[in-house]
């Protein structure tokens, strides 16, 4: 009996240096240790602090109402000028100025922005003829180009039979849209869109594709879908290397389509 008490009395003075955390609790341990239903006391529980962070705090931006910009956008069409564009030469954008909005001149060729962008947050307002003419790709035919290359598609597509990855919110000839969610020829609909620019190592190399995220009328229609290259007509060319900032340009094709309210936010990450 003896022995085993001597024992015992071994065993609990060593075992507090071998358990390490199972140590009896003390004042100290009362505040971040909690007692097990034995008694004991484990490592202490997660708590919901744990997983806050509150640095860095997001800039305050005082958004827009009905598709007007927010705060912090750059505007680049608010019905007033076209100072903000220019022919693809550099000369003055030769499209009309008329009733808040421009419209395509058929022949005037493309505008681009002065500005050159990376990723970008997109909004753009535009209109087909109310006069219908022509089909298919011919009727009320546009495009935005991000970055000069990769072509959103605008098109009227309300009852206009084409190839589907040409129809109005195609990413053209890459990416079929998810729905048709266009409004009537003459009425004003607008994209949303989230666009962000390849990546391209010192070599050369892609190293991440162009994405974009589409939504039409408010009705998402391209889920972050990624680019095989440039946009085009013929064939499908791989990616060539360009710079990070490029400017933003609307396609003459020879249609008189319009403009309005075109804003856009430069998209940078923490
Ligand atoms: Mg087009």
């Amino acid at each position: 009996m003896r022995t085993r008490s001597v024992g015992l009395a071994l065993l609990l003075a060593v075992l507090p240096a071998i358990g390490g955390c199972n140590r009896a609790p003390d004042a100290a341990d009362a505040t971040t240790d909690t007692p097990s239903l034995e008694g004991e006391v484990e490592s202490r529980a997660p708590r919901p602090e744990d997983t806050e962070v509150w640095e860095p705090v997001p800039p305050v931006v005082v958004p827009g109402r009905n598709g007007a910009p927010p705060s912090d956008a750059i505007v680049l069409f608010d019905g007033s000028d076209l100072s903000a564009w220019s022919a693809e030469n550099g000369s003055a954008a030769g499209w009309r100025l008329e009733g808040g909005a421009m419209t395509v001149v058929p022949g005037a060729g493309n505008i681009r922005t002065r500005q050159g962008f990376g990723d970008l947050q997109l909004h753009i307002e535009w209109r087909t003829p109310a006069e219908v003419s022509g089909d298919g790709q011919g009727r009320g035919n546009s495009g935005i180009y991000f970055m000069e290359r990769y072509e959103v598609q605008i098109l009227d597509s309300y009852d206009n039979r084409t190839y589907s990855n040409g129809q109005a919110g195609a990413i053209y000839k890459q990416r079929i849209p998810l729905v048709n969610a266009s409004r009537k020829p003459g009425e004003w609909q607008h994209y949303d869109v989230v666009f962000t620019a390849p990546r391209f190592g010192a070599d050369g190399a892609l190293v991440s594709p162009t994405s974009m995220t589409v939504l039409h009328n408010g009705v998402l229609i391209q889920n972050h879908v990624e680019l095989r290259g440039p946009t085009s007509y013929i064939g499908e060319p791989p990616y060539d290397v360009h710079a990070d900032r490029v400017p933003l340009l609307l396609q003459d094709h020879g249609n008189p389509v319009s403009y309005r309210n075109i804003w856009v936010r430069e998209i940078s990450g923490w």
